[in-house]
This record gives structure tokens, sequence and C-alpha cells, in this order.
């Protein structure tokens, strides 16, 4: 028996590569960790059937000493991210059955690596959400208390971790998708710099927002990911190449500065969540952080921003699902009506509600007023950031306001989920990396249930964050 609630990318490396069990057993050890859970969690839209054979080949692999540091290692892969020849929905009935024709980069990379893909994770819909509840193929539970959300748009990917189907994934952030969810099973959920993990074979929400990003329980984990997907990549002209990574990596001897913008804070925290925050300033205090307190006097824009910049990307980004080049066709009299038909059937509501933003946003007349004002704000909010960073090294801010919320809660309140993004969608704005790491527990409604909190950094400096995150964690 392989005890995988224990199990991290890391120390089954070491287990794998001294033939302790094969990839082969651990892999039938998460089929059946599946089989148990995923009827009623819902982490998972699909377990592909070739898992076994792929971790043959890892085991082969292995044997011949070709053994990298993801080799064998199980994941799940959220449903909005290409792999040749398997089915990629978005969690959209607009793509059922279509099937990728490429591997998505990260994909690449990893295969490059012998990981193994178990299967296909849940998400809301072209990953609009907070909550896995816009998922076309039903809300994914989370796995610490099944009445509750895990979170989204990843909900799928961080659940199929938390129950134990999967030793990491991937998740992907545009305003707080990977964050969120991790932050609400108790998990370590990067986001990383925009730029710095190619999107390429990524489907496009917003495509100056998006990312994909690692979901793992430890940061050690999260860092091994990470550094299996990032880089340069020729299919995506905005990824930068490895030279732009702080040459001094020492920085453990340096006594560093957080900054924390307290003054966001004052407004509308729970208490329990607000005295769970401090808490973790005072442990940061005791592991030796100098923290300052900074004012981000535009931060309290970014939701505003975001919710004009996202949905105008996102309505481009999604007309070219016309019912013609992908998936989903229902046929109308004409081409027109079988636009409106494929699309008014295909899209769930969330989605038309942001291509009607979208829309609206872009068009003449509305450009200057909306989208316009919401690209200067942009900058203006980058530049606050860049001028933060001059005084501390490193941001932190509670993950999210709360922790995990009942199913059905938020559901008919857009913007009550909206809200959820509050503190998660600034680094996507600015374009830096965030993590998010868990800090403990709040009791809700009888529960305990885990919280995050979340630090940031300046563009290419996730380095920095592993190392905060692990002291933090005493990894
Ligand atoms: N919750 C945010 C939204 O609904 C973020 C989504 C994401 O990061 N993909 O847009």
């Amino acid at each position: 028996m392989i005890d995988i609630s224990t199990l991290t990318i890391f120390s089954a490396r070491k287990k794998l590569d001294s033939k302790e069990f094969s990839v082969v057993e651990l892999v039938k050890t998460y089929l059946d960790e599946i089989n148990r859970k995923n009827k009623d969690i819902n982490a998972y839209l699909e377990i592909y059937n070739d898992v076994l054979e792929q971790a043959k080949m890892a085991d082969q692999a292995i044997t011949r000493g070709e053994i990298f540091p993801m080799t064998g290692i199980p994941i799940a892969v959220k449903d909005n991210i290409l792999i040749e020849g398997k089915t990629a929905t978005s969690g959209s009935k607009i793509l059922k059955g279509f099937v990728a024709p490429y591997d998505a980069t990260v994909i690449k990379k990893l295969k490059s690596q012998h990981a193994v893909f178990l299967g296909r994770a849940n998400m809301d819909e072209f990953a609009m959400g907070s909550s896995t509840e816009n998922s076309a193929f039903g809300v994914t539970k989370n796995p610490l208390d099944p009445t509750r959300v895990a979170g989204g748009s990843s909900g799928g990917s961080v659940a199929s971790v938390a129950m134990g189907g999967a030793l990491a994934s991937l998740g992907s952030d545009t305003g707080g998708s990977v964050r969120e969810p991790t932050s609400f099973c108790g998990l370590v959920g990067l986001k990383p710099t925009y730029g710095g993990v190619s999107r390429y074979g990524l489907m496009a929400l917003g495509s100056s927002l998006d990312v994909i990003g690692p979901v793992t329980k430890t940061v050690t984990d999260s860092e091994i990911l990470w550094d299996a997907i990032k880089g340069q990549d020729k299919m995506d002209s905005t990824t930068y190449s490895e030279d732009v990574y702080p040459k001094n990596k020492n920085s453990k001897n340096k006594s560093l500065t957080i900054g924390v913008p307290y003054h966001i804070l004052e407004k509308g925290l729970r208490g329990d969540v607000r005295k769970n925050f401090d808490e973790s300033i005072e442990k940061l205090k005791k592991l030796g952080y100098k923290i300052k307190d900074i004012k981000l006097p535009n931060i309290g824009y970014s939701l505003a921003v975001y919710y004009i910049i996202m949905p105008a990307e996102a309505s481009s980004n999604l007309a070219r699902f016309d019912g013609v080049k992908y998936g989903l066709h229902i046929d109308g009299n004409d081409l027109l009506s079988d636009y409106l038909k494929t699309r008014g059937m295909g899209f769930g509501e969330e989605v038309r509600r942001r291509i009607l933003i979208g829309t609206y946003v872009l068009s003449t007349g509305y450009y200057e007023a909306y989208y316009n004002k919401a690209i200067h704000l942009r900058q203006t909010i980058s530049n606050d950031f860049q001028k933060a960073f001059t005084e501390v090294n490193a941001i932190a801010l509670p993950t999210t306001t709360g922790p995990a919320f009942k199913i059905g809660e938020k559901a008919s309140d857009p913007l009550a989920l909206y809200l959820e993004d509050v503190f998660t969608v600034p680094a996507n704005i600015v374009g830096v990396p965030a993590i998010s790491i868990p800090s403990g527990s709040v009791n809700d409604g009888g529960v305990d249930l885990p919280l995050g909190i979340q630090f940031m950094a300046p563009h290419n400096c996730e380095e920095l964050l592993f190392e905060i995150g692990k002291k933090f964690l005493g990894e």
C-alpha cells in the first residue's frame, strides 16, 4: 500500500528512483482513489484510457536512467489545456467532443519529462468564475466539506489533488483561478509572472492576463512543477527568456521586507479572516521578516479594471466559437442563424453575460468611456506596484475574503462572485507572480476550513516567493 496522503512530488521522486514502488503501482493507487471519490466530488470530467500505458513508459524511462523531476508523477490537467488527441472542452457545451490537434507547450515540456496525465479536470466554463458552478458539466465539490465549493475556476484541478486523486495539477489563473481554489482547499497555488509560462495551447480567456500555474501540496513541489513548465517559447511571443531571472538567488541571508497594504484590509474583511492574516504576519516577523505598512493608492480600482479588460478580451477571444470551426454546430436557416443558435445554446449564462459586457465596453462611444479608462488605470496600478517594490521585497495580502462558501450561496449573484477576486486580480493586472499558501483555518458553520495568505513579488521573482513560502510552511 502506498500512503498517498503524505506523498509529494519531491518524496515520490526519491521513492520511484529507489524502486520503492513503480510508476504503475503509484498510478493504480491514484486510479483507485479517483474511483472511490470522483463520483461525489466531480473533480475529473474524464480519466484518460492510456494512463497505465503512460505509466509503463515512465517506468521504462526510469529503468533507462532517463529521470527528470516530473518523471512518473501523476497529474491532472485543467480542461482548457490541450493534449494532442484528447478531448478538451473548457467546461463548455460548445466544445463538447472537441479533440485537441496539438500539445500545449506546457504539455510538451511535461511529456519530455515523462510525467503521467491522469485526466481532464473540471472548471468554470471558459475559466469564468470562482466556484466551478459555471461548468456545463456540474459543480466540483470541496473534498474537505462537500456541501461547499472547491473554488474556481480551476476547481477540478485543485479538488483532484485535495481528494487524493492526483499528486499535483495544472490550472490557469486570469484573475485568481489557481490561488482562490487552492486557498479554499488548503493547497499551494502559484500564478507565475505573465509571460513566464507559455500560453500556447491554453484556451484564451483574457490574453493579457492568462497564465498557467501549478497546484501542489507544498511550496517545494510548486517550484518543481513551475520549473518544468516555464520558459521562452517561440509559439508565444509574450514569453520571457531565461535570462530575466534574477542572477543573485542568494537572498536567504538578507533580511527581507514584506509590505502590507493595510488600507485595503480596513473595509469589509471578516473578523476571523483578519485575525488569521494578522497571525500570519506575526509569524513572518518571528521568522525574521520586516513588515512595512505600504500604500497602493489605486489598488481599489483593480476589480473594476479587471471586469472591463477581461470581458473585452474574452468577447473577442470567444468570437472563434461560431459553430463552424470547433465543436458544437446547430443548424439555422442561414449563416447568421447558425451563429446565433450555436452560440446561444452552446454558451452558458455567465459566458453570454461577459460577451455582452465585453462587446459593450469595446463598442464605439463606450470604448473611450470604459475600455480606454481601464487601460490607463491598469498602468497607474502597475506604477503603484513598481513604486512599492522599491521599498519592499514582496507584498502580502489574504488570498480571499473568507473560506469556501456553500454550493449555491452566491450562484444567483454574479457581483458577489466577482468580489471573491478582490485580492487576487491585482497580480494579473500588473503581471507579477503571486503564490497562495495555507495559513491555517477558521471555523465556519461548525467546520474548520482552510484559508490562504498570498505573496506577490516583482516580475520574474518567483524564487523569492518560494523562499518566503518554504519558510512560512517550515519546509
Ligand atoms: N474569478 C475570476 C473570473 O471569474 C477569475 C477567473 C480566472 O482566473 N480564470 O474572471
